[in-house]
């Protein structure tokens, strides 16, 4: 497949992924808006962060970028085409997209060697001498040679989530998606996979859709940042103006639950701390979604959906209010 070097390698419009819930023990059921009309993009090379507590439609995003599930409305287009176009043009397109999940193990099958399982992507492209490029790659993710003989429970999280990543690049697609990857593991791991991931990156040029509810990993690792809530995004900025200048409250918010260990930062923090649970999927309110734990909240909010706005160059939100944040979050500083 010839890349288009002209448009972003990825290019999510309007994408919607609507799931019919069926009524059980006291629940309603209804249609559940995992993803409900999200755009973004992604250009080769870059790591787009998409960071939102759990609900917010993340995981389900992540499962539209690389084919898992076709979305309700909307398209996806990876360099220029149609990610589900019929034939074997769709489906080489959907092989450029991979994952790593948050539960590596489970990602591997268990009754197959984990060289036997980093090489599925290769094979799978009819490569037939795979035994040197699969050493190279796992001593590349720090494992060695001898691991490809073990099998996935003999290994550890960590580990097993370094043979993750040797699968999920083995073939040298053009995107990959890291769905919580390192959420699992332990704050010393969690580092050292994401210096692993950019290295990577630097070296191989591909690009990374790093989706978390961990905001410090999301700002750590990304380009750009996209937040969710409620299956919609309300702000995407970059990465070095997000931490600056987030606007939205829920954004504001989310920054507010992430420690820092610089107690300058921790004293200018503003007080807009989030409280309550996310809505639910099926019923969410009307107007803006986060309007039910805004403390920002006015009339308004309840009658109107706010839509993306552009606050600056690459950065938008969707707040109807989002001049007032703004000067709120000034005053506070
Ligand atoms: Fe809060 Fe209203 Fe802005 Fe929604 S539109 S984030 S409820 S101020």
């Amino acid at each position: 497949m010839t890349a288009d070097t002209n448009r972003p390698l990825l290019q999510v419009d309007q994408a919607a992924r609507h799931f019919n819930i069926r009524p059980v023990a006291g629940s309603p059921g209804g249609l559940l808006r995992a993803v409900d009309g999200v755009s973004l993009d992604l250009n080769a090379g870059e790591t787009l962060g998409v960071v939102g507590e759990s609900g917010c439609g993340k995981s389900t995003l992540a499962r539209l970028v690389v084919g898992l599930l076709p979305p309700s409305s909307g398209q996806i287009r990876l360099q220029g085409g149609d990610l589900w176009e019929r034939g074997a043009v769709g489906v080489e397109r959907r092989r450029q997209c991979q994952m790593v999940f948050q539960n590596p193990a489970g990602s591997m099958n268990p009754r197959r060697t984990v060289g036997a399982s980093v090489v599925e992507p290769l094979q799978a492209r009819g490569v037939k001498r795979t035994e040197d490029i699969m050493v190279h790659m796992l001593e590349r993710v720090g494992l060695p040679a001898q691991f490809a003989g073990r099998m996935p429970h003999q290994l550890s999280g960590g580990q097993q989530q370094r043979a993750s990543i040797a699968r999920a690049l083995i073939a040298r697609p053009a995107l990959v998606v890291h769905d919580e990857a390192i959420a699992s593991l332990d704050i010393s791991l969690q580092a050292q996979i994401l210096n692993l991931l950019v290295e990577l990156q630097e070296e191989l040029g591909t690009a990374y859709l790093f989706i978390s509810h961990d905001l410090a990993a999301v700002q750590a690792i990304s380009h750009r940042v996209v937040v969710m809530y409620l299956g919609e995004v309300v702000e995407t900025a970059s990465a070095s103006d997000f931490a600056d200048r987030p606007q939205h409250p829920y954004s504001i918010a989310l920054r507010n639950a992430t420690l820092t260990p610089d107690p300058q930062v921790e004293r200018q923090r503003s007080e807009t701390v989030l409280s309550g649970d996310v809505p639910s999927p099926i019923n969410p309110p009307s107007g803006c979604r986060f309007r039910t734990r805004c403390p920002m909240a006015q009339a308004v909010c309840a009658e109107q959906r706010p839509v993306l706005r552009q606050v600056g160059l690459g950065h938008s939100v969707a707040c109807h209010l989002v001049t007032a944040v703004s000067a709120r979050q000034e005053a506070t500083c």
